[in-house]
């Protein structure tokens, strides 16, 4: 048996997300800049794309834009945002929970001479809306904070923070990386207060290397990529269509079946932290029920290093992640947002994370409870203490 139980890495595309893309490349191949009838049928796919993921935000397609993931449109967001509104201030701010997707472009502006503010996060991941406040300052022309942090599942008050900048500027631009939340949950930027929100199709079942940036029209950024002047000569680069098409179908089915799988997820959550709890030792960082994202559940195994567990579980079909897969290229697996939740080290040191897409089942989550009980009590016994 296989329990694949690592969706916040990347998902597994449906067949209708494939036959979507295929149909793009064997069929509407056409590039959307060439006057014929074959890039007129490539920019209709397009257009329809657009206007599949702006229904799902409720906001206008013109303020849709495709990038190559959520890598790239965090880094547009931020240094493109930054970029074209130094004059108004140089101060910036962010939370310390962020992918390195948020906190390298942030580094990267620090460098260019931008001062940035890192919100620290209670023991749930949370950051405090009173914090936000205080950091803001007549400086400050950016705020980015994730939606729900990848690897503990915290869910962070974006809607709170949103009133709360306005009310203080309503000029200061508000991005939100929602990657581990959009296509989970309701996402509605201009009722959130949100400016800029980044997306990407390989974790809802879409294809690896498309995404989006959610931009607001009254929002003043500069392109990072120019040259042959696609999207408005926002993002050149010829227009990833069979893409764009599999990110508006996975987008399209995620929104279909939202309340079914957040009841799905959450009675999935319900199971592994029951037995988790069960389990001798084990201690549990997220949030239960809908107090955080009811697809990640983080869990330390004290007594056992993650990596020795992960690939242990690897062994018997059991696929999890130690911190963030999407960021763990390092050799040592120390998660710099579990260090930010002030866990003891024998917990940073023996962390996994557990996450769920719409093929798992409560078969894979027995099975992996099952081979953790077998597991632990023989790694244990070669710990050296
Ligand atoms: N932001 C968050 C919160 C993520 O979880 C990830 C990927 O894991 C990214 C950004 C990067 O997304 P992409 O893989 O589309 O570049």
């Amino acid at each position: 048996m296989e329990a694949y139980l690592d969706n916040s890495a990347t998902t597994r595309c449906t067949e209708s997300v494939r036959d979507a893309v295929v149909r793009a490349m064997m069929e509407d191949y056409g590039n959307p800049s060439s006057r014929h009838q074959k890039g007129l049928d490539a920019e209709r796919s397009l257009r329809e794309a657009r206007e599949t993921l702006a229904r799902t935000l409720r906001v206008s397609e013109k303020e849709i834009y495709f990038t190559s993931g959520a890598t790239e449109s965090n880094n547009w967001a931020l240094i493109g945002a930054a970029a074209a509104n130094r004059r108004a201030g140089m101060h910036l701010i962010t939370t310390a929970i962020e992918h390195p997707a948020v906190l390298m472009p942030m580094q990267y502006l620090q460098e260019q001479g931008f001062r940035v503010t890192y919100l620290p996060v209670d023991s749930a991941g949370q950051i405090s809306l009173d914090d936000l406040e205080q950091a803001i300052c007549d400086d400050t022309i950016l705020v980015s904070i994730m939606y729900v942090n990848n690897e503990v599942g915290a869910i962070e008050p974006i809607a709170e923070a949103g009133k709360r900048i306005r009310a203080r500027n309503p000029r200061i631009l508000f991005h939100v990386d929602a990657v581990q939340a959009y296509g989970k949950m309701p996402v509605y930027p201009k009722t959130l207060g949100v400016d800029m929100l980044s997306a990407s199709a390989h974790k809802i079942h879409g294809p690896k290397g498309i995404g989006f940036l959610y931009i607001n029209e009254r929002v003043k950024i500069h392109p990072l990529l120019l040259g042959g002047g696609q999207q408005k000569g926002m993002r050149s680069g010829t227009d990833n269509v069979p893409g764009a098409v599999g990110l508006a179908q996975a987008a399209k089915e995620a929104y279909a079946n939202l309340e079914e799988e957040r009841r799905h997820f959450l009675e999935l959550k319900r199971r592994l932290m029951e037995g988790l709890a069960a389990l001798p030792q084990v201690v549990i960082h997220s949030q239960p029920g809908e107090q955080g994202a009811a697809h990640i559940v983080s869990a330390a195994f004290p007594g056992v290093r993650s990596e020795v567990l992960l690939h242990a579980l690897e062994e018997r079909g059991v696929y999890v992640s130690a911190g963030s897969a999407c960021s763990s290229n390092k050799k040592q697996p120390v998660s710099a947002v579990l260090k930010e939740l002030h866990l003891r080290p024998e917990l940073l040191e023996s962390t996994l994370r557990f996450s769920f897409g719409r093929f798992t089942t409560a078969e894979e989550i027995d099975y992996c409870l099952q081979t953790l009980a077998q597991l632990l009590p023989v790694l244990r016994r070669y710990t050296r203490h």
